[in-house]
Order: structure tokens, then C-alpha cells, then sequence
């Protein structure tokens, strides 16, 4: 309470200048006010501590613990430092040892509060870990070091992690718990896509990648969106429901990465969807995935990635800067593929390099053909572009995992999509409030 006297003092002392300084008043408060705050706390937890049930506390093998004395531990919380010590614990029989006190707060082998390491994760998943730090001390007036962040917000993502995978576990088995909310005429899209992450060097042995040695700097992380449309705009295009998209992703199997999509697709109403579109980008694990947990699913190519399989022609046979002749982005458009093959394809040139490259994305067109029935998904007003997941793949990923000098662990990079996934999706105030139920 010396302090607020102190507080109180400078006060009047700032008061009486004649010239008002309001920044030096509010972060003089503020600090007032955060040491007052502090010292509530540290009362609010011995006094808690003091009246607080006394249990009996059993150790693993069955015998009854004994309280050795009560040990200090540091402990910084949003208001600052808060002087606390609790009751250490053992077991006579086996010498284990615990702290039920920690146990009950949620600050098991932590200095850091809730509140602290919420802040750090949110954060750490935001930025880089020392810019962070840096945030935290302006916005928060914390005083953490970088790598401290890195280190909570690893694992609160991992966390996340094991609380998604959970809930996925659980609605494979019994499907969604509640049945969301979807608007009947709601159409359900599901969109995923991939994007390199850099990783460091041990993360990459027997890999190979698009380096000019064949060797590789990155790993895939697929990355998923689920989305639903019911209005159109002014234009008659479909318009994506606001607020409506949500996100998973991770650097894993293809097949891991299918039963994810799966379930997100299921927690956000597969089953009561009367329309459901699975947007991709053509990749062949993106067919199989579509096939495998979305059979009912109109499924698209992307058209603008089909553009540009249609200009590589276009510079195959004229040179760089040819584009496809009109002709030919008509039939696409109108989604009459075959004809389009039938159309280029009399064009195949002579060079065996060229004609193997030209015949290449032939195929792509005639393995495609089933998905790039356009104007009818325009009839229908239906999406024919993957800009959704791409803008995600930047937002969700790249914003994040691949600025310039980064180097991940896989493990590292899994923890920190996790958290930003769940955070863009709306979810975080959820999984916080779970790990306390
Ligand atoms: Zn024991």
C-alpha cells in the first residue's frame, strides 16, 4: 500500500503543473492501478488458500500424501508479479510429490498465469516471437522474452491440437455433438489447398523437392476452409456468408489430412446440407480426398487454375507471351472439354519436349473434364474458384510461417497453424474455456 501512497503523491505533483500531461496521467494510473491490482490478488490467493477446503490428497500408488511445508514460486500474472507459495505434497511410501494448489489454478510447472499465457499464445500465433515480446511489453506492460513465447505458445497450440483432434475423434464416432445451425437453402463448400513451409534442414532428409539439385527447402502444409453461401450480390454472383468461414490445417499425410477435412466438414453440417461443393485445385490426393469422404459433393477444378494450364499451352506452341486464343477459353468457360482437347490438340508440336510437356496438360484438361462443367455451375450459382483457401494458404500460413529467415520444426510450424486456424475460426474462446471444465 506504500506504493499508492507514492502513486497518490506524484499525482498531485502532476496535477498542480500548469500544463496537463494526459499520456503521463494515464500510464501513471494505469500502473497504480495494475500494483493495486496486484496486491488484491496476492490477498485473494492467500485467503483462498486459508479458508479453502482441506483435502486429502492420494498419491498415484494409493498412500495418503503429507504436506512438507510450503515452498515460494515466481509467478507473473497480467497485474505483475504476485509474491505466492503453496503446500508441497509427498508420498512417504514413494517419495512422489506434487502441488494440488498449482493443480487447482492452472499453473502446473508454469510461472505464468491463465491470463499470461493466453496473451502470449494469441500473441506468438500472431507474429514473430520477438515482435511479440515487444507487443506484449507495449500493450500488456510485460516484460517476457522471446524465446519464453515461442516456448508457451508452442504449447498452448498443441494443446489446441489435442483438444481438436479430440472432438474429431468424437464426431467420427457419434457425429456432431449439437447440429449447427445451417440455413436450409444453405450450400456447404469445402475448399483445401497446400503451401510450402520452411523447415529446417533435419526435417527434410530423403525429401525431394523444387530446389534446381532436386533437393527441398519446405514441406507442404495443407491447409482446409469450410464456408457456406446462401445470398447473392448485386451481380447475381454467389456471395460467401460473412463471418461463415473456418479453418484446419497441418503438415501431414494426405490421408490425415482427409479425415480433418472430414470432420470439420461434418462439425459444420455436411449431413444436413442439401448442396455440397468441394472446390480444388485438380491435385491428384485432392480427387482422392473428394472421392473418399465427399462422394456426394459437386466437385470443381478451380477455373483460373485451368486458365493457366490453358495459357502454358498457348506459350508451348507460340512462345512466352502467347496467350489461348479465344476459341478456347469460350469452350472452357462453357465447360465443353472435350471439344477444347479435340481443338488444341491439332496443334501438337513437333519437338518430342514440347509434344511430351503439350500432351501433359492435354491430360490435366481430359483428367479434369468431370470437374469443369462450368457453365452449368454458373447456372446454379455456384462458386468455380478456390480464392477462398488460396487467401487463407496466404492469411492463415504464409502471413505467419513464411517470412524471410524462418526455419521451422515440423512440430514448432503444427502447434502455431493450429492456434492461428482455431483463432481465425472463431474458436479459441471455446477450447479456452474447455481446458477449466
Ligand atoms: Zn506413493
Amino acid at each position: 500500500m506504500e506504493q499508492s501512497a507514492e502513486v497518490r503523491r506524484l499525482a498531485t505533483a502532476l496535477a498542480t503543473r500548469q500544463t496537463p500531461d494526459f499520456e503521463a496521467w494515464e500510464s501513471l494510473l494505469l500502473q497504480a492501478a495494475r500494483q493495486g491490482g496486484a496486491g488484491v490478488l496476492g490477498s485473494l490467493l492467500t485467503h483462498w488458500q486459508q479458508h479453502g477446503s482441506k483435502e486429502v490428497i492420494l498419491c498415484q500408488c494409493g498412500q495418503r500424501m503429507s504436506s512438507r511445508g510450503r515452498r515460494a514460486k515466481r509467478l507473473l500474472t497480467t497485474l505483475g508479479r504476485v509474491p505466492f507459495a503453496r503446500s508441497f505434497y509427498q508420498c512417504q511410501q514413494c517419495r512422489q510429490g506434487c502441488y494440488p494448489d498449482d493443480e487447482h489454478l492452472d499453473i502446473i510447472k508454469t510461472t505464468y498465469s491463465p491470463g499470461v499465457r493466453r496473451l502470449m499464445a494469441r500473441a506468438g500465433s500472431q507474429t514473430q516471437f520477438e515482435q511479440a515480446a515487444q507487443d506484449l511489453h507495449c500493450y500488456a506492460g510485460l516484460e517476457l522474452e522471446a524465446r519464453e513465447i515461442e516456448r508457451v505458445a508452442e504449447e498452448v497450440g498443441r494443446q489446441v491440437e489435442a483438444w481438436l483432434s479430440d472432438q474429431q475423434e468424437q464426431m467420427l464416432q457419434t457425429g456432431p455433438e449439437v447440429s449447427c445451425a445451417l440455413e436450409p437453402d444453405a450450400k456447404l463448400y469445402i475448399s483445401f489447398d497446400g503451401t510450402g513451409v520452411p523447415v529446417r534442414k533435419n526435417e527434410l532428409l530423403g525429401r525431394r523437392g523444387k530446389q534446381a539439385d532436386g533437393s527441398a527447402r519446405t514441406r507442404e502444409a495443407k491447409l482446409g476452409c469450410v464456408f457456406t453461401q446462401v445470398g447473392l450480390d448485386k451481380e447475381g454472383c454467389p456471395q460467401r456468408d460473412a463471418d461463415s468461414t473456418t479453418y484446419v490445417g497441418a503438415i501431414e499425410s494426405s490421408t490425415l489430412f482427409g479425415w480433418r477435412m472430414y470432420a470439420e466438414a461434418l462439425r459444420r453440417g455436411l449431413d444436413q446440407a442439401k448442396t455440397v461443393i468441394a472446390l480444388t485445385d485438380g491435385a491428384r490426393y485432392n480427387r482422392t480426398i473428394v472421392q473418399t469422404h465427399f462422394p456426394h459433393a459437386v466437385h470443381i477444378v478451380d477455373l483460373f487454375h485451368a486458365y493457366e494450364h490453358l495459357t502454358v499451352i498457348a506459350q508451348i506452341l507460340w512462345g512466352q507471351e502467347a496467350k489461348a486464343p479465344k476459341a478456347w477459353r469460350d469452350l472452357l468457360e462453357a465447360g465443353d472439354i472435350a471439344r477444347l482437347v479435340r481443338k488444341a490438340g491439332k496443334y501438337l508440336p513437333a519437338s518430342a519436349k514440347s509434344k511430351k510437356a503439350m500432351l501433359k496438360q492435354l491430360g490435366y484438361f481430359e483428367k479434369n473434364a468431370p470437374q469443369m462443367g462450368y457453365a452449368e455451375y454458373r447456372e446454379k450459382k455456384f462458386f468455380v474458384g478456390s480464392g477462398v483457401v488460396e487467401a487463407g494458404c496466404r492469411t492463415v500460413i504464409g502471413e505467419r510461417l513464411k517470412q524471410s529467415g524462418m526455419r521451422w520444426s515440423v512440430r514448432g510450424a503444427n502447434a502455431i497453424i493450429a492456434l492461428r486456424c482455431c483463432i481465425l475460426s472463431g474458436r479459441f474462446e471455446d477450447f479456452w474455456a474447455s481446458r477449466t471444465s
